[in-house]
């Protein structure tokens, strides 16, 4: 029995767990499925992350930034509910399990890998005046969200070695090519 597995964020397999779209980007779907669907052909274990957003700011939540969830009170409830994911990878890894990487969200707040979101946003939405300017402060910035970040630092303190990786609806084919070349076989 092959004995990979990969660790994907949660709305990889939970799409409900996401911002309400009002308008969801072409292809992204389909996209997504193809991941899944490649993990699923190959007989991957999956762990699903938390969706630190939902626990925190539930379902009705508006989208965020990345400035807005980075506070001590948000990193430590990522800690916190990531430290038995870091006890599960722990275990996998001591009997002989491949741990093919982590699969983030590019462009997500809490869970991008190469790509996050930051802007000034603050304040009383309904008495803002210049609303379209602060929305317009909106910029995607080359580093973690703030869940992958708190993250990376538990597995470092472990000393494991994990690759992580984000999705965009670009990149699907990149993914699965990657997945599949980072499978082992152990029969
Ligand atoms: S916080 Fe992460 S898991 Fe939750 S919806 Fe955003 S990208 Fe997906």
């Amino acid at each position: 029995m092959e004995k990979n597995i990969i660790l994907v964020s949660h709305c990889m397999l939970n799409i409900f767990s996401k911002v309400e779209n009002f308008g969801e980007e072409e292809g992204r779907e389909d996209a997504r499925k193809k991941i899944i669907k490649t993990i699923i052909d190959n007989e991957i274990g999956i762990i699903q992350l938390p969706c630190p957003e939902l626990i925190m700011y539930g379902s009705k939540r508006w989208g965020h930034v990345k400035d807005q969830f980075d506070t001590p009170y948000f990193r430590n409830t990522c800690k916190k509910e990531l430290e038995t994911y870091i006890l599960q990878i722990e275990e996998y890894i001591n009997n002989g399990y491949n741990i093919i990487g982590i699969l983030g969200i590019d462009g997500s707040p809490s869970c991008g890998i190469n790509l996050t979101c930051r802007g000034n946003w603050k304040g009383e939405i309904g008495s803002n005046p210049n609303l379209k300017d602060t929305i317009n402060t909106i910029s995607y910035t080359k580093e973690m969200g703030v869940m992958m970040e708190e993250l990376k630092k538990l597995i470092k303190e472990k000393n494991i070695d994990i690759d992580m990786f984000g999705f965009t609806t670009e990149n699907a084919e990149e993914i699965c090519k990657y997945i599949e070349n980072k499978i082992v076989c152990k029969k």
